[in-house]
Protein backbone atom coordinates (compact mmCIF):
# COMPACT_ATOMS: atom_id res chain seq x y z
CA UNK A 1 0.00 0.00 0.00
CA UNK A 2 3.07 2.31 1.01
CA UNK A 3 4.14 2.03 -2.96
CA UNK A 4 0.56 2.86 -3.98
CA UNK A 5 0.28 5.97 -1.63
CA UNK A 6 3.80 7.46 -3.06
CA UNK A 7 3.47 6.21 -6.85
CA UNK A 8 2.69 8.66 -9.69
CA UNK A 9 -0.22 7.97 -12.38
CA UNK A 10 0.94 8.45 -16.20
CA UNK A 11 -0.25 12.15 -16.02
CA UNK A 12 2.42 12.58 -13.33
CA UNK A 13 -0.32 12.72 -10.39
CA UNK A 14 0.14 11.53 -7.09
CA UNK A 15 -3.23 9.59 -7.05
CA UNK A 16 -5.33 9.79 -3.36
CA UNK A 17 -5.60 6.46 -2.63
CA UNK A 18 -6.92 5.21 0.77
CA UNK A 19 -5.77 2.11 2.91
CA UNK A 20 -8.15 -0.44 1.21
CA UNK A 21 -6.62 0.96 -2.53
CA UNK A 22 -9.73 2.51 -3.60
CA UNK A 23 -8.73 5.77 -5.93
CA UNK A 24 -10.75 8.84 -4.08
CA UNK A 25 -11.52 10.70 -7.51
CA UNK A 26 -14.41 12.86 -6.01
CA UNK A 27 -15.09 15.43 -3.59
CA UNK A 28 -18.36 16.51 -2.06
CA UNK A 29 -18.44 20.51 -0.51
CA UNK A 30 -19.96 21.76 1.60
CA UNK A 31 -19.98 25.53 0.92
CA UNK A 32 -22.68 26.28 3.77
CA UNK A 33 -24.58 24.90 6.68
CA UNK A 34 -27.47 27.30 6.31
CA UNK A 35 -30.26 26.45 5.02
CA UNK A 36 -33.62 28.20 3.67
CA UNK A 37 -35.81 25.17 4.35
CA UNK A 38 -35.48 22.69 7.73
CA UNK A 39 -36.62 19.64 6.32
CA UNK A 40 -38.07 16.91 8.86
CA UNK A 41 -35.50 14.63 8.51
CA UNK A 42 -32.72 16.70 7.95
CA UNK A 43 -32.40 19.86 10.70
CA UNK A 44 -34.31 19.91 13.91
CA UNK A 45 -36.53 22.84 13.27
CA UNK A 46 -34.31 25.25 15.54
CA UNK A 47 -30.84 24.81 14.20
CA UNK A 48 -27.81 26.19 15.55
CA UNK A 49 -25.60 26.75 12.71
CA UNK A 50 -21.86 27.44 12.75
CA UNK A 51 -20.04 31.02 13.60
CA UNK A 52 -19.49 32.69 10.07
CA UNK A 53 -15.82 33.21 11.33
CA UNK A 54 -15.40 29.15 11.10
CA UNK A 55 -16.53 28.74 8.01
CA UNK A 56 -14.22 29.22 4.94
CA UNK A 57 -13.94 31.81 2.60
CA UNK A 58 -14.72 30.86 -1.12
CA UNK A 59 -11.11 31.48 -1.86
CA UNK A 60 -10.37 29.12 0.84
CA UNK A 61 -12.90 26.64 -0.53
CA UNK A 62 -11.05 27.47 -4.33
CA UNK A 63 -8.24 26.53 -2.65
CA UNK A 64 -8.72 23.57 -0.94
CA UNK A 65 -10.80 22.09 -3.59
CA UNK A 66 -8.39 22.72 -6.22
CA UNK A 67 -5.40 20.88 -3.73
CA UNK A 68 -7.77 17.63 -4.38
CA UNK A 69 -7.96 18.65 -8.00
CA UNK A 70 -4.50 18.68 -7.75
CA UNK A 71 -4.22 14.94 -6.70
CA UNK A 72 -6.57 12.97 -8.93
CA UNK A 73 -9.95 14.79 -8.06
CA UNK A 74 -12.16 14.63 -11.24
CA UNK A 75 -15.23 15.03 -9.42
CA UNK A 76 -16.75 18.03 -7.68
CA UNK A 77 -20.15 18.67 -6.31
CA UNK A 78 -21.24 21.18 -3.96
CA UNK A 79 -23.25 20.85 -1.79
CA UNK A 80 -24.39 22.34 1.50
CA UNK A 81 -26.76 23.32 3.64
CA UNK A 82 -28.41 24.58 0.73
CA UNK A 83 -25.53 25.90 -1.45
CA UNK A 84 -27.47 28.58 -4.01
CA UNK A 85 -28.04 30.55 -0.56
CA UNK A 86 -24.29 31.14 0.28
CA UNK A 87 -23.01 34.81 -0.94
CA UNK A 88 -21.01 34.12 -3.86
CA UNK A 89 -21.67 30.80 -4.70
CA UNK A 90 -21.59 31.87 -8.73
CA UNK A 91 -18.60 33.17 -8.60
CA UNK A 92 -17.22 30.03 -6.28
CA UNK A 93 -18.60 27.96 -9.29
CA UNK A 94 -17.26 30.38 -12.26
CA UNK A 95 -13.96 29.86 -10.99
CA UNK A 96 -13.79 26.50 -10.09
CA UNK A 97 -15.02 25.70 -13.61
CA UNK A 98 -11.62 26.52 -14.83
CA UNK A 99 -10.66 22.71 -13.86
CA UNK A 100 -13.43 21.97 -16.33
CA UNK A 101 -11.88 24.00 -18.97
CA UNK A 102 -8.81 22.95 -18.68
CA UNK A 103 -9.81 18.94 -18.95
CA UNK A 104 -8.70 18.49 -15.08
CA UNK A 105 -11.95 17.70 -14.22
CA UNK A 106 -14.79 16.13 -15.82
CA UNK A 107 -17.46 17.44 -13.66
CA UNK A 108 -19.25 20.02 -11.69
CA UNK A 109 -21.86 20.31 -10.20
CA UNK A 110 -24.36 20.78 -7.62
CA UNK A 111 -27.04 19.25 -5.01
CA UNK A 112 -29.81 21.60 -4.29
CA UNK A 113 -33.03 21.89 -2.91
CA UNK A 114 -34.07 24.29 -6.10
CA UNK A 115 -35.45 27.06 -4.15
CA UNK A 116 -33.18 29.73 -5.87
CA UNK A 117 -32.80 28.03 -8.79
CA UNK A 118 -35.24 30.07 -10.85
CA UNK A 119 -32.55 32.80 -10.43
CA UNK A 120 -29.30 30.80 -10.85
CA UNK A 121 -30.19 28.45 -13.35
CA UNK A 122 -28.92 29.72 -16.38
CA UNK A 123 -25.33 31.11 -14.56
CA UNK A 124 -24.84 27.75 -13.53
CA UNK A 125 -24.86 26.68 -17.65
CA UNK A 126 -22.85 29.31 -18.37
CA UNK A 127 -20.31 28.51 -15.88
CA UNK A 128 -20.33 24.73 -17.05
CA UNK A 129 -22.59 22.92 -14.87
CA UNK A 130 -24.01 20.21 -16.95
CA UNK A 131 -26.03 18.19 -14.36
CA UNK A 132 -27.63 19.10 -10.90
CA UNK A 133 -29.50 16.97 -8.29
CA UNK A 134 -32.69 18.71 -6.87
CA UNK A 135 -34.29 17.09 -3.97
CA UNK A 136 -37.53 16.61 -4.17
CA UNK A 137 -39.51 14.49 -1.89
CA UNK A 138 -43.44 15.24 -2.92
CA UNK A 139 -45.50 16.72 -5.64
CA UNK A 140 -48.41 17.77 -2.92
CA UNK A 141 -47.78 21.17 -2.14
CA UNK A 142 -49.24 20.89 1.56
CA UNK A 143 -46.67 17.66 2.16
CA UNK A 144 -44.04 19.52 0.47
CA UNK A 145 -44.89 22.38 3.43
CA UNK A 146 -45.07 19.48 5.83
CA UNK A 147 -41.72 17.70 5.03
CA UNK A 148 -39.25 20.92 4.41
CA UNK A 149 -41.25 23.21 7.15
CA UNK A 150 -39.99 26.33 5.39
CA UNK A 151 -40.44 25.79 1.67
CA UNK A 152 -42.64 26.15 -0.95
CA UNK A 153 -43.42 23.72 -4.18
CA UNK A 154 -44.19 25.97 -6.67
CA UNK A 155 -41.25 28.11 -6.20
CA UNK A 156 -39.14 24.60 -6.40
CA UNK A 157 -41.06 23.56 -9.29
CA UNK A 158 -40.55 26.86 -11.14
CA UNK A 159 -36.35 26.47 -10.35
CA UNK A 160 -36.45 23.00 -12.06
CA UNK A 161 -38.24 24.06 -15.25
CA UNK A 162 -35.67 27.24 -15.14
CA UNK A 163 -32.76 24.65 -14.87
CA UNK A 164 -34.44 22.53 -17.72
CA UNK A 165 -34.51 25.33 -19.32
CA UNK A 166 -30.59 26.22 -19.36
CA UNK A 167 -30.28 23.17 -20.50
CA UNK A 168 -29.17 21.51 -17.33
CA UNK A 169 -29.84 17.31 -16.33
CA UNK A 170 -31.81 17.26 -13.70
CA UNK A 171 -32.30 14.27 -11.21
CA UNK A 172 -34.19 13.89 -8.57
CA UNK A 173 -33.07 12.71 -5.10
CA UNK A 174 -36.80 11.92 -3.33
CA UNK A 175 -36.11 10.52 0.41
CA UNK A 176 -38.50 7.54 0.95
CA UNK A 177 -40.44 8.51 4.07
CA UNK A 178 -42.91 5.80 5.53
CA UNK A 179 -46.23 6.94 6.10
CA UNK A 180 -45.08 10.11 4.62
CA UNK A 181 -44.26 10.11 0.52
CA UNK A 182 -44.79 6.11 0.08
CA UNK A 183 -47.66 6.41 -1.97
CA UNK A 184 -46.30 9.17 -4.11
CA UNK A 185 -42.56 7.29 -5.38
CA UNK A 186 -45.20 5.66 -8.36
CA UNK A 187 -46.76 9.20 -9.13
CA UNK A 188 -42.87 10.89 -8.43
CA UNK A 189 -41.65 8.32 -11.12
CA UNK A 190 -44.36 9.08 -13.73
CA UNK A 191 -43.70 13.28 -13.48
CA UNK A 192 -39.89 12.50 -13.87
CA UNK A 193 -40.39 10.42 -16.85
CA UNK A 194 -42.78 13.06 -18.55
CA UNK A 195 -40.36 15.76 -17.40
CA UNK A 196 -37.42 13.88 -18.58
CA UNK A 197 -35.43 13.53 -15.03
CA UNK A 198 -34.13 10.42 -13.78
CA UNK A 199 -35.41 9.74 -10.16
CA UNK A 200 -32.99 8.64 -7.79
CA UNK A 201 -34.53 7.21 -3.83
CA UNK A 202 -32.69 7.26 -0.75
CA UNK A 203 -33.38 5.73 2.60
CA UNK A 204 -33.14 8.01 5.90
CA UNK A 205 -29.63 7.96 7.61
CA UNK A 206 -29.47 8.41 10.99
CA UNK A 207 -27.04 11.78 10.82
CA UNK A 208 -28.09 14.37 13.67
CA UNK A 209 -30.83 14.87 16.09
CA UNK A 210 -34.18 15.68 14.58
CA UNK A 211 -37.26 16.01 16.18
CA UNK A 212 -38.82 13.55 15.21
CA UNK A 213 -37.81 9.10 15.90
CA UNK A 214 -36.46 8.15 12.15
CA UNK A 215 -37.29 4.84 13.11
CA UNK A 216 -40.63 5.30 12.20
CA UNK A 217 -40.24 7.38 9.16
CA UNK A 218 -37.79 4.58 7.84
CA UNK A 219 -38.89 2.65 4.51
CA UNK A 220 -36.24 0.11 3.51
CA UNK A 221 -36.02 0.78 -0.39
CA UNK A 222 -35.97 -3.65 -0.94
CA UNK A 223 -39.51 -3.46 0.29
CA UNK A 224 -40.44 -0.12 -2.36
CA UNK A 225 -38.62 -2.36 -5.06
CA UNK A 226 -40.55 -5.10 -4.77
CA UNK A 227 -43.81 -3.45 -4.82
CA UNK A 228 -42.82 -1.43 -8.00
CA UNK A 229 -41.65 -4.58 -8.96
CA UNK A 230 -45.19 -6.23 -9.10
CA UNK A 231 -46.20 -3.32 -11.69
CA UNK A 232 -42.99 -3.01 -13.76
CA UNK A 233 -39.94 -4.66 -15.38
CA UNK A 234 -36.58 -2.98 -13.76
CA UNK A 235 -33.89 -4.11 -15.24
CA UNK A 236 -30.24 -3.64 -13.58
CA UNK A 237 -28.26 -1.52 -15.78
CA UNK A 238 -24.38 -0.62 -15.33
CA UNK A 239 -24.55 2.61 -15.08
CA UNK A 240 -22.66 4.54 -12.51
CA UNK A 241 -22.33 8.47 -12.57
CA UNK A 242 -19.48 8.03 -9.49
CA UNK A 243 -21.96 7.90 -6.84
CA UNK A 244 -23.69 5.45 -4.42
CA UNK A 245 -26.81 4.74 -6.62
CA UNK A 246 -27.67 1.86 -8.34
CA UNK A 247 -29.69 1.75 -11.44
CA UNK A 248 -32.64 0.05 -12.96
CA UNK A 249 -34.30 1.18 -16.57
CA UNK A 250 -38.07 0.15 -16.18
CA UNK A 251 -38.83 -1.57 -19.50
CA UNK A 252 -42.12 -0.70 -19.68
CA UNK A 253 -41.24 3.36 -20.17
CA UNK A 254 -37.50 3.40 -20.70
CA UNK A 255 -37.00 5.32 -17.47
CA UNK A 256 -34.10 5.35 -15.59
CA UNK A 257 -34.43 4.95 -11.77
CA UNK A 258 -31.43 4.77 -8.73
CA UNK A 259 -31.98 3.44 -5.59
CA UNK A 260 -29.59 4.94 -2.56
CA UNK A 261 -29.95 2.11 0.12
CA UNK A 262 -26.81 2.92 2.50
CA UNK A 263 -28.68 0.84 5.64
CA UNK A 264 -30.13 -2.37 3.17
CA UNK A 265 -27.43 -2.89 1.04
CA UNK A 266 -23.77 -1.45 1.84
CA UNK A 267 -22.69 0.55 -0.47
CA UNK A 268 -18.69 1.37 0.98
CA UNK A 269 -16.64 -1.45 -0.91
CA UNK A 270 -16.61 0.98 -4.01
CA UNK A 271 -16.26 4.38 -2.02
CA UNK A 272 -14.86 6.85 -4.09
CA UNK A 273 -15.62 9.98 -1.97
CA UNK A 274 -14.52 12.17 0.93
CA UNK A 275 -16.42 15.26 2.15
CA UNK A 276 -15.23 18.45 3.10
CA UNK A 277 -17.44 20.56 5.23
CA UNK A 278 -18.02 24.30 5.48
CA UNK A 279 -14.80 24.52 8.13
CA UNK A 280 -12.70 22.90 6.28
CA UNK A 281 -13.45 19.28 8.01
CA UNK A 282 -12.98 16.42 6.00
CA UNK A 283 -14.73 13.77 6.74
CA UNK A 284 -13.50 10.49 4.77
CA UNK A 285 -16.86 8.48 5.49
CA UNK A 286 -20.60 10.09 5.75
CA UNK A 287 -20.92 7.46 8.38
CA UNK A 288 -17.99 7.43 11.05
CA UNK A 289 -16.93 10.70 12.80
CA UNK A 290 -13.50 10.69 12.14
CA UNK A 291 -11.99 13.91 10.64
CA UNK A 292 -9.39 15.75 9.53
CA UNK A 293 -8.67 19.80 9.89
CA UNK A 294 -7.77 21.23 6.35
CA UNK A 295 -8.42 24.53 7.72
CA UNK A 296 -5.82 24.80 10.35
CA UNK A 297 -3.58 24.00 7.90
CA UNK A 298 -4.72 26.47 4.85
CA UNK A 299 -4.83 29.23 7.83
CA UNK A 300 -1.00 28.40 8.87
CA UNK A 301 0.46 27.92 5.73
CA UNK A 302 0.67 29.10 2.22
CA UNK A 303 2.53 25.53 1.59
CA UNK A 304 0.49 22.75 -0.64
CA UNK A 305 3.59 20.42 0.75
CA UNK A 306 1.86 20.65 4.43
CA UNK A 307 -1.60 20.48 2.78
CA UNK A 308 -0.59 17.43 0.41
CA UNK A 309 0.95 15.84 3.62
CA UNK A 310 -2.44 16.18 5.29
CA UNK A 311 -4.68 14.97 2.89
CA UNK A 312 -1.97 11.95 2.47
CA UNK A 313 -2.63 11.14 6.21
CA UNK A 314 -6.21 11.39 6.05
CA UNK A 315 -6.51 8.75 3.05
CA UNK A 316 -4.87 6.24 5.40
CA UNK A 317 -7.53 6.77 8.06
CA UNK A 318 -10.67 6.61 5.35
CA UNK A 319 -12.62 3.70 6.93
CA UNK A 320 -13.81 0.51 5.21
CA UNK A 321 -17.56 1.10 5.34
CA UNK A 322 -20.15 2.95 7.72
CA UNK A 323 -21.66 1.61 10.84
CA UNK A 324 -25.38 2.76 9.82
CA UNK A 325 -28.53 0.61 11.57
CA UNK A 326 -31.33 2.17 12.39
CA UNK A 327 -33.11 0.41 15.08
CA UNK A 328 -35.09 0.99 18.30
CA UNK A 329 -32.44 -0.15 20.66
CA UNK A 330 -30.13 2.32 19.56
CA UNK A 331 -32.08 5.23 20.64
CA UNK A 332 -28.66 8.12 19.81
CA UNK A 333 -28.33 8.66 15.85
CA UNK A 334 -25.03 6.73 14.47
CA UNK A 335 -23.71 10.03 13.66
CA UNK A 336 -24.33 13.21 15.92
CA UNK A 337 -23.69 15.34 13.17
CA UNK A 338 -26.31 16.01 10.57
CA UNK A 339 -26.43 15.56 6.94
CA UNK A 340 -26.81 19.70 6.63
CA UNK A 341 -23.13 19.94 7.99
CA UNK A 342 -21.67 17.31 5.13
CA UNK A 343 -24.22 17.69 2.29
CA UNK A 344 -25.63 14.63 0.42
N1 LIG B 1 -29.99 21.40 0.52
C1 LIG B 1 -29.62 20.58 -0.58
C2 LIG B 1 -30.69 19.56 -0.89
O1 LIG B 1 -31.60 19.38 -0.08
O2 LIG B 1 -30.60 18.95 -1.93
C3 LIG B 1 -28.29 19.88 -0.42
C4 LIG B 1 -27.95 19.32 0.94
S1 LIG B 1 -29.00 18.02 1.51
C5 LIG B 1 -28.28 17.68 3.08
C6 LIG B 1 -28.52 16.71 0.45
C7 LIG B 1 -29.44 15.52 0.36
O3 LIG B 1 -29.43 14.86 1.60
C8 LIG B 1 -30.89 15.83 0.05
O4 LIG B 1 -31.30 15.07 -1.06
C9 LIG B 1 -31.62 15.41 1.29
O5 LIG B 1 -32.90 14.93 0.98
C10 LIG B 1 -30.72 14.35 1.84
N2 LIG B 1 -30.83 14.11 3.28
C11 LIG B 1 -30.78 14.99 4.28
N3 LIG B 1 -30.86 14.39 5.49
C12 LIG B 1 -30.96 13.07 5.24
C13 LIG B 1 -31.07 11.90 6.05
N4 LIG B 1 -31.06 11.97 7.37
N5 LIG B 1 -31.15 10.71 5.41
C14 LIG B 1 -31.12 10.61 4.06
N6 LIG B 1 -31.01 11.66 3.24
C15 LIG B 1 -30.93 12.88 3.83
FE1 LIG C 1 -31.96 22.08 3.73
FE2 LIG C 1 -31.35 20.14 2.03
FE3 LIG C 1 -31.42 19.66 4.68
FE4 LIG C 1 -33.68 20.10 3.41
S1 LIG C 1 -32.29 18.40 3.04
S2 LIG C 1 -33.06 21.06 5.35
S3 LIG C 1 -33.10 21.54 1.86
S4 LIG C 1 -30.02 20.99 3.64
Amino acid sequence: MADALHSKDAAGLRPLIDGFGRRIDYLRVSVTDRCDFRCVYCMSEHMTFLPKADVLSLEEIDRLASAFVRRGVRKLRLTGGEPLVRRGIIDLVRSLSRHLESGAIDELTLTTNGSQLARYAADLAAAGVRRLNVSLDTLDPDRFAHITRWGRLPQVLDGIAAATAAGLHVKINMVALRGINDDEIEAMLRWCGAAGHDLVLIETMPLGEVEEDRTDRYLPLSQVRGDLERRWTLEPIALSTGGPARYVRIRETGQRLGFITPLTHNFCESCNRVRLTATGTLYMCLGQDDAADLRAIIRATESDAALDAALDAAMVRKPKGHDFRIDRRAAAPAVTRHMSLTGG
